[in-house]
């Protein structure tokens, strides 16, 4: 229950109307506990209906993929694509392939991803999709005619300034190739309507680092602010072993951090000392699962079967990098009474609004995803920039620009929660961020 009676009335409505859809209640109920700051303040919000339209997103596609496997067998899989809201710019985000996708769950990373990239400064709206298929155990072939076939659907409604896809789970380099060179064989043209391309035909340098990269620079700000501290010797967690948690491992050992534990869906690995990150970061999980590699490799490591255990883990900081709700309240718990103070997510609402709150009453300092997790989208935006303009910058401008974008991004959430009085509270100084430019860009184009 809100104070105020409008948010009542919104949450209500989106609880009815999508009752089965957990994923996308919580993440509108996240985001709205933060609006009960300002919608009393500021009436035009419900004059103009502001929050009723931004749950509502503004098309949603869902599609049929056929296609043909190995063994001459049709295959079909569901695909989404959800363009949630254009106030500021063509829709942007990634694509996830993966059997649990569902209208929820891409809804949910839609709505997110709206305050995300309005946070990164650069001009692009929220969108989201992929498909319940699973490329883990499929040949290139398979994933080739997967990819071809999900374009030949989609290609329609995608555009370099119309929506602008990624990866996201289940969707890199690979993917984005295959999927790119569909769509431009279909729309004869050549302007970089994806991100995350390879670096021959379009692609931005620092794009496969940013999202692991990004979270460090960002953790450095709240470090420098908060304790007046940096990364030398802190004993940092990190859940996942993909793109984003390797990345974000390679980063922290660089800035001095000692990583002391990293998971993946088949359990965790740890090392006081120290895992051996630079190992960590040359394993390819084509070659079967990461921890194992490692065990086979450092047969002594602490470790465990369960990837929840991961928590129990004694750290200063944990950077949850792998899915949503990985970090439950029980978790929560057991990270609290270990002594960590921080908790920055790596990947898209990885922690239960429930072990938010409770992480947030024990002290521990907490960086929600739309901000923490905001470099990869941000780069994207720096190669749609370069693609527009035909040239490509060096991997240190990128680099650059990508920590320049996350100190910012850390700056206006830490003012805006500090304007409203909880300065630790960065959720609600990311989503009121977030959200102004959103609302100020509905309220000057009209109902629309
Ligand atoms: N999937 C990433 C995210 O959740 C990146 C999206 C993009 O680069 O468009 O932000």
């Amino acid at each position: 229950m809100y104070k105020s009676e409008y948010l009542n009335k919104i949450m209500n409505e989106v609880k009815l109307k999508y009752a089965e859809q957990k994923e996308f209640i919580n993440a509108v109920e996240e985001f709205l506990d933060s609006m009960e700051f300002i919608v009393e303040e500021d009436k035009d919000i419900e004059r103009y209906g502001i929050l009723e339209r931004l749950v509502v997103p503004e098309r949603v596609f869902q599609f049929r993929v056929p296609w043909v496997d190995d063994n001459g067998k049709v295959q079909v899989n569901t695909g989404y694509r959800i363009q949630f809201n254009s106030a500021i710019g063509p829709y942007k985000g990634g694509m996830r392939f993966h059997p649990s996708v569902n209208l929820s769950i891409l809804k949910f990373l839609a709505f997110e991803q709206t305050f995300k990239n309005s946070l990164t400064g650069l001009p692009m709206g929220g969108g989201k999709g992929g498909a319940d298929f699973d490329p883990r155990g499929k040949s290139d072939g398979e994933i080739m005619r997967f990819c071809q076939s999900f374009m030949a659907e989609l290609y329609h409604f995608l555009g370099p300034d119309t929506d602008v896809p990624a990866g996201d789970l289940g969707v890199g380099a690979r993917e984005v190739g295959y999927m790119y060179g569909m769509y431009k064989k279909l729309k004869h043209e050549n302007t970089g309507t994806f991100t995350g391309k390879g670096m021959s035909f379009g692609g931005s340098k620092v794009r496969p680092e940013a999202t692991g990269y990004g979270l460090l620079y960002f953790v450095d700000e709240m470090l420098a602010t908060y304790k007046n501290e940096n990364f030398v010797g802190k004993k940092v967690i990190i859940s996942g072993l993909g793109k984003v948690a390797k990345y974000a491992a390679v980063k922290a050992k660089e800035l001095g951090a000692v990583v002391v534990a990293m998971s993946d869906t088949t359990g965790w690995i740890s090392n006081p000392e120290g895992l051996n990150v630079d190992f960590i970061a040359s394993l390819d999980d084509k070659n079967g699962k990461c921890t194992k590699q490692y065990l086979d490799k450092y047969p002594n490591t602490f470790h465990g079967s369960n990837p929840h255990e991961i928590w129990k883990v004694p750290c200063d900081i944990a950077l949850p990098c792998a899915t949503q709700n990985e970090i439950n309240l029980d978790d929560a718990k057991q990270l609290v009474k270990n002594g960590c103070y921080m908790v920055a997510e790596g990947a898209n609402m990885p922690t239960e609004l429930e072990a938010v709150h409770y992480l947030e009453a024990n002290g521990v300092i907490f960086a929600p995803g739309k901000a923490s997790n905001a470099g990869g989208v941000a780069v994207s935006g720096l190669e749609m920039c370069q693609n527009a303009m035909h040239l490509s910058w060096t991997y240190e401008e990128v680099d650059q620009k990508l920590k320049d974008i996350m100190k910012n991004i850390f700056k206006m959430s830490y003012e805006t929660a500090s304007k409203y009085g909880n300065p630790q509270n960065l959720s609600l100084g990311a989503n009121i961020a977030g959200f102004l430019k959103v609302y100020d860009a509905m309220k000057a184009q009209g109902i629309v």
